[in-house]
């Protein structure tokens, strides 16, 4: 923590996290799109070939998960206009909203009900198009419909897939690979909820739990995966693979948009929320998305007051070289999928100049949104995903955000804005721990 000290009195937003203050942070070095895909290791063409490789899967997606024939095997969920919401966060939180506000509801993607569906289960499709091309199962042309035949199965399970997790990304990874026929080992970390490990295990799983945080979960995975020949580890930190699963849902959402003929450009900005763990998940969709809507989306990412890993690391300069542990924060929340203490390096660097800013949101709130969002349109959310309010409920009444308005000559055009709550994940959450949650009353 020492090191750190000289940071502090810079940047005094460091002594408010330090006291678990809900913060929010523009980001000084956001650019134009043009400059901030300068020298950018990914780009537009690696986010297509992601999308055309899950065109190529999908006929295999719908014969193993019947509930993704509406969309043709693709895994894509419903936008859906929230009024009742929108008016909820303007009376009960002094929003004051203008414009539509959305919820993207990656809690009901199939398979895995969270976001974790897009990065997680792509990867492996990914690995195992190499594999299956590598050995002969694929021949050109060939529907890959065949990866499903009991020889190709008889193949996969002869690997391993692993992965450390704190649940989500598990769950994604542990029942797709499941499903094609691999064994697989999820490595879960100390806040993982009992109820995704019981999942995982039904579906012929081995999940190992650990008693630190996420890091040494992902830790003890790697080095159990490196030392076996026939296993892949799936990197959530650095996986490039994972970040452009996530980006696909740049073009998947235009299209959402342009079906209800909601037009985005920069007189119709769009303003999009999303929950920040180690950063995979934000940080791929905002790429995918500025991609396609460049200078006239804002992307900001929302993380608990006692984990801001990406926040400390963008305020800082430090990116990965620097814990909340660092400033004395625990790490710990009620929000499990982001309770990660340190960023990832590789997500920042591409960020760095392209996503608009960060937010905390302290535990309480997450529960408050979650009942909120029951009552006012019937949808539940785990409380993670909830976390994402918060970044309609600062815009109107922090400082900073309304200058950031003003300074992107955004004021005139408030009223033609397009939020997006991108809620990540809770449509797999059983019963009982649904009740647990919409009972569950913090102190602020
Ligand atoms: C994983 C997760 C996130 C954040 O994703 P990262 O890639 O860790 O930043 C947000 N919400 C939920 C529900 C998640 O499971």
């Amino acid at each position: 923590m020492e090191n750190f000290e000289k940071l502090i009195p810079k940047l005094p937003l460091i002594k408010q996290m330090q006291r678990r203050e809900e913060v929010f942070w523009v980001n000084p070095r956001k650019t134009s799109f043009a400059e901030s895909m300068e020298g950018c290791e990914l780009n537009a063409g690696d986010v297509e070939d992601a999308q055309q490789r899950l065109l190529r899967f999908a006929p295999l997606i719908e014969k193993y998960f019947p509930e993704t024939k509406p969309l043709h095997g693709l895994i894509e969920s419903p936008l859906v206009e929230i009024n009742a919401m929108k008016d909820c966060l303007n009376e009960k939180y002094g929003a004051d909203l203008d414009g539509r506000l959305f919820l993207k509801e990656d809690s009901h993607l199939a398979i895995a009900g969270s976001v974790k569906a897009r990065g997680g289960i792509y990867e492996v499709l990914n690995y195992t198009e190499k594999l299956a091309r590598e050995h002969g199962f694929l021949g050109e042309g060939e529907s890959y419909e065949k990866l499903g035949d009991e020889e190709v199965r008889r193949f996969l399970n002869g690997y391993t897939i692993q992965v450390g997790s704190t649940g989500n990304l598990g769950l994604s990874i542990g029942i797709i690979s499941a499903v094609l026929g691999y064994q697989v080992i999820v490595h879960m970390s100390a806040d993982a909820k009992q109820w995704k490990k019981e999942l995982l295990r039904s579906h012929g799983v081995v999940v190992k739990e650990y008693e630190g945080d996420y890091g040494e979960a992902v830790k003890k995975g790697r080095e159990l995966s490196d030392a076996d020949p026939y296993s892949y580890f799936i990197d959530d930190e650095n996986s490039r693979t994972l970040f452009l699963g996530y980006a696909t849902a740049g073009e998947r959402i235009k299209k959402q948009f342009h079906d209800r003929q909601i037009v985005i450009d920069e007189e119709h900005p769009l303003f999009v929320y999303i929950p920040c763990g180690v950063g995979g998940a934000p940080g791929g969709i905002s790429f995918g998305l500025k991609q396609v809507f460049r200078d006239a989306i804002h992307c900001f990412f929302v993380e608990p007051v006692q984990a801001p890993c990406m926040l400390l690391g963008m305020a800082t300069g430090l990116n990965h070289e620097i814990s909340v542990q660092d400033i004395g924060l625990s790490g710990k929340t009620h929000a499990d999928g982001l309770a990660v203490g340190r960023p990832s390096g590789f997500v920042g660097t591409i960020m760095k100049k392209m996503f608009s800013g960060g937010m905390t949101v302290q535990d309480y709130k997450l529960y408050e949104y979650m009942r909120d969002l029951l009552a006012q349109e019937d949808v539940f959310l785990e409380p993670s995903a909830c976390a994402a309010f918060q970044g309609p409920v600062f815009l109107n009444q922090n400082p900073e955000l309304q200058d950031y308005i003003r300074k992107n000559g955004l004021e005139s055009k408030m009223q033609n804005a397009v939020h997006v709550v991108w809620a990540t994940g809770g449509s797999l959450v059983p019963e009982d721990i649904r009740e647990e949650y919409i009972h569950t009353e913090l102190q602020e």
